[in-house]
């Protein structure tokens, strides 16, 4: 493993990642929209999210820029990437499958919207956001700079502490009861421990 190969397969992932979305994406805007939240901090809080998690490290891939942040080269570090990108893009998959047409990029409640509690949604609320962190761990391994590699956890973080808050009390407005009794069953972003 060389730091060439490494960004290579920071790449791919990216490339993969693009490819188990866009479908969902597609297929979304035909789903009616009951309510939504999009307002501009959910914007900065999408923009912060995939600069962190794809402009910043894809600039550092194709520049090297900020070379006096660098880190030395560890193989060890980039074979253990495979671990959490690969864990990463099935969880990402799996819970847009289990979603199906209540998932949205933003915070949006869809016609009939349903509560899902199955599939990944039976441990834990917020698979999605785990596929981030697990893909923000995939790129501080892959990518051995202290800015360009950190970039995508600090991204991936501030969406989940400032988005998620808001999104379970949207799910209580609508769902009520349902909802929090569904909390009491699940943890919110590792199975069994939080
Ligand atoms: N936070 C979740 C989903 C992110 S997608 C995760 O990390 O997996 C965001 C949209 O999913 C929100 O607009 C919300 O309407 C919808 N959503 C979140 N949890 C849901 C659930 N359990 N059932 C149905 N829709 C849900």
């Amino acid at each position: 493993m060389t730091k060439s190969i490494a960004a290579f397969i920071w790449i791919g992932g990216l490339i993969a990642w693009y490819i188990i979305r866009h479908p969902f994406q597609r297929r979304a805007r035909a789903y009616a929209v009951k309510a939504s939240l999009l307002d501009t901090r959910e914007w900065a809080l999408l923009g912060v999210a995939t600069t962190g998690l794809f402009i910043i490290p894809g600039f550092y891939c194709l520049t090297g820029i900020p070379s006096a942040l660098d880190r030395p080269f560890s193989p060890i570090l980039a074979w253990s990437a495979f671990g959490p990108l690969l864990g990463a893009l099935w969880l990402f998959r799996r819970s847009h499958r289990d979603l199906g047409r209540n998932w949205s990029v933003t915070l949006k409640l869809r016609e009939q919207h349903e509560l899902v509690k199955h599939g990944v949604y039976k441990f834990i609320r917020h698979p999605m956001y785990l596929s981030f962190f697990l893909l923000g761990i995939s790129q501080f391994l892959l990518i051995p700079n202290w800015f360009a590699g950190t970039a995508g956890l600090v991204g991936a973080g501030l969406l989940f502490g400032l988005r998620a808050f808001r999104e379970e009390q949207m799910m209580i407005d609508i769902f009520g009861e349902q909802y929090r009794s569904y909390m009491a069953e699940t943890k919110r972003i590792i199975p069994w421990v939080i």
